[in-house]
């Protein structure tokens, strides 16, 4: 069996680091840190993508893609992961929001939408967490009840990436007051520029847009903003949240700390004049990391054959979610003991190591959380994948 892309591929992917090397400003770092610079650089840089037919290369051409496979795609992930995401919150259009509006989406709302995500115009950010629902998601309690022509929503959601900068969020919402759990529930797209709504700041160690509060109050939101069936929405999030979670590439981000370190260890001493590459801890743990790469890898590969060939199960991308997200934690570990002390220090500092392996570690941890956390992927895993008792 061969897992190499094939040419046509490697090619692209050539391109896109030509690419990147270009554009990329010497101050850039990752997408996660306190920069007001990141985020109108990131729009400058999708609407550059966008123009190359990079952006949303899997998408069909009506939509404004280019017919590319969902390994181009998986191309464009690696390439940007492996960069920090320099393409910002619009990973998510193009990853679920988009898909979700192609697959649900009346003919009107997919020309209204997926033109401005192809074009790099837009950013989006997803109403679902609550103050009292996250993992079990399907308590929450915002509304969305009938007014004279409109939805009227009132409730808070909670932890919303990017909500101070997106023009639009993809809301979950109750819809039918009398229902529980899982039915009753709507999927509505809500401008975020709508009177009522008010967006708190989360302060964070991962810069200040990455979690947000929002509140509703008497939102009004028209009724063709609705997506999907009426009070069906679950369905609606599920077919999302299964796309979201093979969205990032954290096998890409992993391979950048396993470079920076093996670059590191090769090219430095320890103070008796020995090269830490010689150490057995650090070579152990190198073995190991190069091991835990290629299984991540090869579990998102296995993901996107499995879509391709219209055989995905929902305990596929759970499980490269699950396996990848600690796979990175563990990179940052391995790459902090490797290094002593000095791994502590962040990029800033001019005796920190290559790669400021502490700011992968920091921001490696959230990964086991969003999109559902592992513990909740576990539990996909066995009993929706293995039909164990819950
Ligand atoms: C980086 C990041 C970005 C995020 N972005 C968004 C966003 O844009 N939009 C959005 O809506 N939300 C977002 N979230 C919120 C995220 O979806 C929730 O934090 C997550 O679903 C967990 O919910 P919770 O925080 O309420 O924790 P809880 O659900 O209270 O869980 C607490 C702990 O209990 C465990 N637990 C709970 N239930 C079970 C169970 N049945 N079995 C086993 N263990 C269980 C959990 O695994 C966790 O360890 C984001 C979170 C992070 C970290």
């Amino acid at each position: 069996m061969n897992f190499e892309y094939p040419p046509a591929a490697e090619q692209f992917r050539s391109e896109l680091r030509q690419f990147l090397a270009e554009e990329l400003p010497e101050w850039w770092n990752r997408l996660f840190v306190d920069d007001e610079r990141i985020i109108p650089f990131t729009r400058q840089l999708c609407r550059k993508m966008a123009e190359r037919g990079w952006l949303t290369a899997a998408w069909p051409s009506e939509h404004g893609g280019a017919d590319a496979d969902e390994w181009m795609q998986m191309v464009v992930r690696e390439e940007m992961w492996a960069a920090g995401e320099p393409r910002g919150p619009q990973y998510m259009n193009l990853n679920y929001i988009g898909p979700m509006v192609m697959k649900f989406g009346t003919p009107e709302q997919q020309e209204r939408f997926l033109k401005p995500m192809a074009a790099g115009d837009v950013i989006w950010c997803q109403g679902f967490s609550e103050p009292g629902s996250g993992s079990d998601l399907a308590s929450l309690s915002t509304s969305a009840t009938d007014g004279d022509s409109c939805f009227v929503v009132n409730g808070r959601k909670i932890w919303i990436s990017y909500a101070t900068i997106a023009e639009w969020c993809l809301l979950l919402a109750r819809t039918d007051p009398d229902s529980s759990r899982y039915n009753g529930l709507s999927m509505l797209l809500v401008d975020m520029n709508s009177p009522g709504i008010d967006v708190r700041p989360i302060p964070s160690m991962v810069g200040p847009i990455e979690y947000n509060e929002i509140t509703f109050s008497d939102v009004e939101v028209p009724y063709d903003c609705l997506l999907g069936p009426r009070d069906a929405g679950w369905s609606v999030a599920m077919y999302g949240l299964t796309r979201e979670r093979i969205g990032i590439a954290f096998h890409a981000s992993l391979k950048t700390v396993f470079d920076s370190l093996l670059d590191y260890v090769r090219n430095t001493e320890d103070s008796t004049g020995r090269p830490l590459a010689e150490r057995p801890s650090v070579r152990a743990g190198l073995a190991r990391l190069h091991a835990h790469y290629r299984a991540a890898k090869l579990l998102g590969y296995r993901v996107i054959a499995a879509e391709e060939a219209g055989v995905m199960r929902e305990m596929d991308p759970a499980i490269y979610k699950v396996f990848a997200t600690e796979a990175y934690v563990f990179a940052s570990e391995v790459a902090l003991e490797s290094v002593g002390t000095k791994g502590q220090l962040t990029e800033e500092d001019p005796l920190a190591p290559a790669a400021g392996f502490f700011q992968h570690w920091l921001h490696s941890i959230p990964g086991l959380i969003g999109a559902g956390t592992n513990e909740i992927q576990r539990n996909i895993i066995s009993q929706r994948g293995m039909g164990l008792p819950r």
